[in-house]
């Protein structure tokens, strides 16, 4: 791996990305220009707000820019706010509410209520090989899958994880928790 992992760091969580990354000793850094997106090799759209997300995208100019990216390839990992910005359909979204779009599915946001309904859980994964630790933060859940593959699921079936080519998006934080794993599966399986 010759480039560095990109962060999208317009809002949310990308500085605990950057550490996650870090961490697992391999360089990344923030994406807040379109001319950056052909320096990295794969791109994280972290959690955070994904209403925001969109307009500061809009008007860093990077929307078109990102969209056209994922399209054309570049491994792009989402999580929470990240997995709503890469469903090309999504529930509950504000008037006018865009997103990058990739994934094949439904994701609808705050699918658990609102702040106090934010919660951890233990998942399987498929590709890691031991359990997950989650941190579900006003998280959207995948409510319909067309064209990804199911990656994780809570204990009542609800979809949390999916993958589609060089897309993986994920409805919870794993940035928050220590555990590396998610990162570690999207730079051996998509970033390679
Ligand atoms: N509820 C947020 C949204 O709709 C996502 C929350 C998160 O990223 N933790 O964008």
């Amino acid at each position: 791996m010759s480039l560095p992992v990109g962060v999208l760091a317009l809002q949310g969580d990308f500085r605990e990305h950057l550490q996650a990354f870090e961490r697992l000793g391999v360089a990344a850094v923030g994406v807040r220009a379109a001319s950056e997106l052909s320096q990295v090799s794969g791109l994280v759209i972290p959690g955070g707000e994904s209403t925001t997300i969109g307009k500061l995208a809009r008007i860093f100019n990077v929307f078109d820019p990102i969209r056209d990216a994922v399209k054309a390839g570049l491994p792009t990992f989402g999580t929470c706010a990240g997995l709503i910005m890469l469903a090309d359909d999504i529930l509950g979204g504000i008037d006018g509410q865009e997103t990058f779009g990739g994934l094949d599915v439904t994701v609808s946001r705050n699918a658990f209520g609102n702040q106090s309904d934010s919660f951890e859980a233990e998942l399987q994964f498929i590709g890691i090989g031991h359990p997950v630790k989650a941190a579900f933060i006003r998280a959207p859940i995948i409510t319909e899958v067309r064209g990804a593959d199911v990656r994780s699921t809570l204990e009542d079936g609800r979809v949390v994880a999916v993958s589609q080519d060089n897309i993986l998006g994920i409805s919870f934080h794993p940035e928050v928790t220590g555990d590396d794993s998610v990162h570690e599966l999207f730079l051996r399986e998509f970033v390679k």
